[in-house]
């Protein structure tokens, strides 16, 4: 599970150039708007990531105000009539993503402030954007069971923002690393495993496994994953996941502007190993089983290459956000981000661009 409340350390606090009444903090990797004063450099805060949801009445909940309360779909609950989610927003030209309080604010409150991660304790939920489909086929396909995350990785992505540091040991060992545009559609996996020892062939939402014998199942995942099966029976592929992104018309409302459901791999996971292949080989497979692979803007480069020398830590995340700003790997406009895999198939993290979410719903 996500940790999207935490207490860290308030990293830098300066004036928002305009307005008195607020200030900018540095949180991580995060940049977020606070009521003056309420923070000075050192300080602990009770920090919310972006896409934590409260609900009306939860304890933070308190300090939000009741008449912004909206239906929110979450994660753990499916849709909540009254919460409140924290999103990427501009507060009078500046941007602002998360949620900042101070320690003082819980204490007496019984919350355990020595506690590292508290998304439980204060009952936040994740936003979970709801995989808006429509039309015949878009979503609709009957579930067989739950993803087998026993033998093969859910598709998720950390953002960088959460691993600035890592991210800046990459830069100075100048890892190698493949640059592929994020594509926002609905995230599906085609598998052959071997289950109690028998193969086992899946087609899988994100977080489900779908029914293969329905004929009448006209689902998009069942039309691009069933080919895509039949491929891998061909060429007697077994132990493996292909794992893409299914962009479709009625899907994600079309972001990317595609004419019909295609199916874009991004990952190759080996079951075995319980591993990703490294991204060359998984690039090589999209071509000998004649798919497509996610649009590559680098096959192979280090962060030095892409941002230059001598960088801080802040200084390279904003380069590394700047960079995920552009047009779009297929036909859409411009582009969620960009996904950074090392070339050893080991380390991957997303950045996700900022005009994208600040138009988000
Ligand atoms: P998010 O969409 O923010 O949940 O980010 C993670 C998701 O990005 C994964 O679950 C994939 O479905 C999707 N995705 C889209 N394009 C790519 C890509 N090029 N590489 C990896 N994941 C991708
Ligand atoms: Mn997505």
């Amino acid at each position: 599970m996500r940790k999207l409340a935490t207490i860290d350390i308030v990293e830098d606090v300066r004036k928002h150039p305009d307005a008195d009444t607020l200030d900018i903090i540095i949180v991580r990797g995060w940049q977020i708007i606070s009521k003056s004063g309420n923070f000075k450099i050192g300080d602990k805060a009770v920090v919310f990531e972006i896409d934590s949801v409260f609900e009306k009445d939860s304890v933070v909940g308190l300090s939000l105000p009741a008449d912004k309360a909206t239906r929110v779909h979450t994660e753990e609950k499916g849709y909540v009539d009254e919460a409140f989610r924290i999103k990427t927003i501009k507060l009078r030209g500046q941007i602002s993503q998360g949620y900042a309080l101070p320690i003082t604010y819980f204490e007496g409150k019984d919350v355990d402030l020595d506690a590292e991660d508290l998304t439980t304790e204060l009952n936040v939920l994740k936003y979970d954007k709801p995989e808006s489909w429509s039309g015949p086929g878009a979503g609709r396909a009957n579930t067989a069971g739950s993803f087998p995350t026993d033998y093969v990785k859910k598709t998720d992505q950390e953002r960088a923002q959460n691993l600035k540091r890592t991210i800046y040991d990459h830069y100075v060992k100048d890892t190698p690393f493949q640059v592929t545009y994020k594509l926002d559609g609905s995230s599906e996996t085609i598998a052959r495993l071997q289950v109690e020892g028998a193969p086992k062939d899946y087609v899988c939402s994100r977080n489900l496994a779908l029914k293969l014998d329905n004929e009448e199942d006209t689902s998009h995942f069942l039309v691009v994953g069933k080919p895509i099966l039949a491929k891998m029976i061909e060429m007697e592929i077994e132990g493996l996941a292909l794992q893409g992104e299914l962009v479709s018309p009625g899907i994600q409302k079309n972001f990317e502007g595609v004419s019909k459901p295609e199916f874009y791999l991004f990952n190759v996971f080996s079951q075995f190993g319980y591993t990703y292949l490294p991204p060359a080989q998984a690039k090589e497979f999209a071509d000998r089983l004649g798919i497509k692979h996610v649009p590559i803007l680098h096959h192979e480069t280090t962060l030095e290459e892409l941002f230059g020398e001598g960088l801080t830590e802040n200084e390279l995340l904003a380069k590394l956000l700047e960079y995920a700003e552009g047009p779009s790997g297929l036909n859409g406009k411009y582009r969620e981000g960009l996904v950074y895999k090392s070339l050893d198939g080991q380390f991957s993290f997303k950045t996700i661009s900022n005009s994208y979410l600040l138009k988000e719903k």
